[in-house]
C-alpha cells in the first residue's frame, strides 16, 4: 500500500491542471497540496486522479471540512480561477550561503550570478534591510517563463511550462520548461555551520550556529551558451561562440568577493 502522498506523476498533473495555482477564486497560491475527495483517502486509500484536486493549504483544510461538494470540486478542476499564479516567499536570506555545484558563495549583502550579463539569480537587498531571492529562467527559445523579484514569485502560466514545483514550506521550488528543456531549482535548509567545511563563519561576523543555505541546480540555454548547475559542479559551454566549455567547482567566496571569467574586458561569468 502506498502512502498518503500521491506519486510523483500524480501531483505533477494535478499541478497543470490548475495551471500551477490554486484554483479557489481570488487565491491563485502557488503553494499547493493535494486533496482527495472522491473517495475521501480514509475511504479509500487511493491517488485516483479524477477525484483528487491541488488545492493551498488553507483551503484544502476548508475542502476536508465540508465546505464544496464533489460535484463543485470537480468543475474546479477544469474551470477554477485561471489568472496568474501570485506567490511570496519569506526568507530573510541575510547571512546565508549559496551552494552552486558545490562552489559555496557567502551572502551577507548581495550576490549576482550572471552569465554573458543575464542574471539568474540573485540576492538584493530590500527597503526593510532584509536579503529576498531574485531569479529568472527562458525556455530554449528565449521567452522568459518565470521572474522571483524580491520573494515575489511571477508565472504567467502557459503551454511553455512543463511543471512548476513550489512546496508548501517555499523551501523547495522548481520550474521546468516545456519537455524540461530549462529549469531552474532552489532548496533553502536551515544547515549547521560546524556542517560547512571550509568557512570561517566567525571572520564574517556570522553569529548564529545555522545559516540558511540556498541549494541552486540550473540549466540555461541560449544562442551564446548553456549554462548547468549540477550537483558537484557548475558546466559553462561557450563554444557556440567560439570560446571553451569549462567546469567550475570547490570554490569558496566570501563576502566581498566573487568569482569571475572575464576575456578581453568582456564578463563572460560572475558569481559573488
Ligand atoms: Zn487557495
Amino acid at each position: 500500500m502506498n502512502g498518503r502522498i500521491p506519486p510523483v506523476e500524480v501531483r505533477r498533473d494535478l499541478r497543470r491542471e490548475v495551471g500551477f495555482g490554486c484554483p479557489i477564486e481570488g487565491c491563485r497560491s502557488p503553494f499547493l497540496e493535494y486533496h482527495h475527495f472522491n473517495p475521501p483517502w480514509h475511504e479509500g486509500n487511493v491517488h485516483n486522479i479524477e477525484g483528487m484536486i491541488a488545492l493551498c493549504p488553507s483551503h484544502h483544510s476548508m475542502a476536508d471540512r465540508g465546505t464544496w461538494t464533489k460535484e463543485e470540486l470537480r468543475t474546479l478542476k477544469t474551470e477554477g480561477e485561471k489568472s496568474p499564479i501570485k506567490g511570496k516567499l519569506h526568507w530573510n536570506l541575510k547571512n546565508s550561503v549559496l551552494n552552486a555545484g558545490k562552489n559555496l558563495i557567502i551572502a551577507k549583502n548581495q550576490i549576482s550570478l550572471r552569465v554573458l550579463g543575464n542574471e539568474i539569480f540573485a540576492l538584493k537587498e530590500n527597503a526593510k534591510g532584509q536579503l529576498t531571492l531574485n531569479a529568472q529562467l527562458w525556455n530554449s527559445s528565449g521567452e522568459l517563463i518565470i521572474r522571483i523579484i524580491d520573494n515575489d514569485i511571477l508565472l504567467a502560466p502557459n503551454k511553455e511550462v512543463n511543471d512548476f514545483i513550489c512546496n508548501v514550506s517555499g523551501n523547495k521550488i522548481r520550474i521546468e520548461s516545456r519537455k524540461n528543456e530549462t529549469y531552474l531549482e532552489f532548496m533553502i535548509k536551515r544547515e549547521k555551520t560546524k556542517k560547512l567545511e571550509g568557512i570561517s563563519f566567525k571572520e564574517y561576523g556570522f553569529l548564529e550556529n545555522e545559516v540558511p543555505c540556498i541549494n541552486l541546480k540550473a540549466k540555461v540555454i541560449n544562442n551564446a551558451f548553456d549554462l548547468v548547475i549540477q550537483e558537484k559542479q557548475i558546466v559553462l559551454d561557450f563554444r557556440r561562440v567560439g570560446y571553451d566549455k569549462t567546469n567550475i567547482s570547490k570554490f569558496v567566496v566570501g563576502p566581498s568577493g566573487s568569482l569571475n571569467i572575464m576575456f578581453e574586458n568582456q564578463e563572460f561569468f560572475h558569481m559573488g
